[in-house]
């Protein structure tokens, strides 16, 4: 299947993907994430993105819709993107030459938000990506591969706001646009990672 992740920032869409990824084998496809690795390669994708991520903007559409096909070229099916669309028109882009299975929706409010996104750590290592709540895990290396846990620079209280609004106004238009191409599965992702994807798999996979 061909899937997309919605939410806003903080509703897990990153912690679920990883477990697609996992389970199932599906590729995951992080927009925030190559914008980061090419801010560290500082590649001149990345050298124009950094002030943007660390302000909590979005890069442009034309450059990020090109990141994605690119990437998009590469892949097999069995795919999940993750941050990719996030505004209608790269939602209109991609449905006009990719077909996608499911659209989930991550629903959540945004006090749940400010406090999971102030606590995040995330792994350092590209190969690893394990996201860390503070709450449930505070030490300051991953237990998985060992590397160095960080907190990203948008993950800071005074972008959060920023970001939500960003997600409000930009964002969130895609969940009737997906609802009216009779897409959207919505899920309540208020609760821990493992509620999330047994909803997942109930309602997407029909596990
Ligand atoms: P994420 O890791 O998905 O939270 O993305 C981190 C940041 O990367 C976002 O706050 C944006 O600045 C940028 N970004 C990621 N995906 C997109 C996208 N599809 N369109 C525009 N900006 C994006």
């Amino acid at each position: 299947m061909r899937l997309i992740i919605v939410g806003a920032p903080g509703s897990g869409k990153g912690t679920l993907a990883g477990c697609i990824k996992s389970k199932y084998g599906y590729t995951h496809v992080s927009t925030g994430d190559i914008l980061r690795e090419n801010i560290k390669l500082e590649t001149p994708i990345g050298l124009l993105a950094k002030p943007l991520l660390q302000e909590g903007k979005f890069v442009p559409d034309e450059m990020i819709i090109e990141i994605v096909k690119n990437k998009l070229l590469e892949l097999k099916d069995d795919y999940v993107l993750d941050g990719f669309p996030r505004t209608l028109n790269q939602g209109i882009v991609l449905s006009a030459d990719t077909e996608i299975d499911k659209v989930i929706f991550l629903d959540i409010n945004y006090d749940v938000i400010l406090k999971r996104l102030t606590n995040r750590r995330n792994c350092i290592n590209p190969e690893c990506k394990a996201i860390y709540n503070l709450n449930s895990y505070n030490k300051d290396t991953c237990e998985i591969c060992g590397a160095p846990l960080f907190q990203r620079d948008d993950d800071k209280e005074e972008v959060i706001s920023h970001r939500y609004e960003v997600y409000k106004l930009e964002t969130a238009p895609l969940v009737d646009f997906y609802t009216a191409k009779g897409l959207l599965v919505r899920i309540d992702a208020s609760g821990t990672p493992d509620q999330t994807f047994e909803e997942f798999k109930k309602l997407v996979i029909g596990e």
